[in-house]
C-alpha cells in the first residue's frame, strides 16, 4: 500500500486529504447521500471554489462560451489504495453521514 491508514475513519491520508478539500477549487472527494442510507463518494473537481462560484457566475454573464465550473465522477475504491468505500461506511457510517450532509451543498448544480 503506498499511502498507508492514518486514521480509524478513513483507508488512507490521500483520501482524508480529498476529504478535507470538498468544496474547494481542484480536486476533491465528496460524500453524497441522495437516496436515504446510499451513501456515495465522488471524486470533484472545481474550476472555482464552491463558495466563489456565484461571484464567478455573476461576472462572467455575457461569456459566449461554455465553461465546466465542476465535474464529478462516482468512485466505488479509493483511487489510492483500492480500498473498497463501502466497507469504509460500514466501519463508521455516522461519519460518513454527516460528512455527506456537510457536503450537500458542493452537489448541488
Ligand atoms: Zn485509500
Amino acid at each position: 500500500m503506498f499511502w498507508k491508514r492514518n486514521s480509524s475513519t478513513t483507508c488512507c491520508g490521500a483520501l482524508l486529504s480529498l476529504l478535507n478539500c470538498a468544496g474547494g477549487n481542484g480536486l476533491s472527494m465528496i460524500v453524497t447521500e441522495r437516496e436515504p442510507g446510499e451513501i456515495c463518494f465522488e471524486m470533484q473537481s472545481r474550476a472555482v471554489s464552491w463558495r466563489d462560484e456565484d461571484v464567478f457566475r455573476a461576472q462572467i454573464p455575457s461569456l459566449a462560451i461554455s465553461i465546466n465550473l465542476k465535474t464529478s465522477i462516482r468512485v466505488k475504491c479509493c483511487p489510492w489504495c483500492g480500498h473498497s468505500l463501502r466497507a469504509l461506511v460500514k466501519q463508521t457510517p455516522d461519519y460518513y453521514r454527516a460528512l455527506a450532509r456537510q457536503h450537500a451543498p458542493f452537489d448541488k448544480g
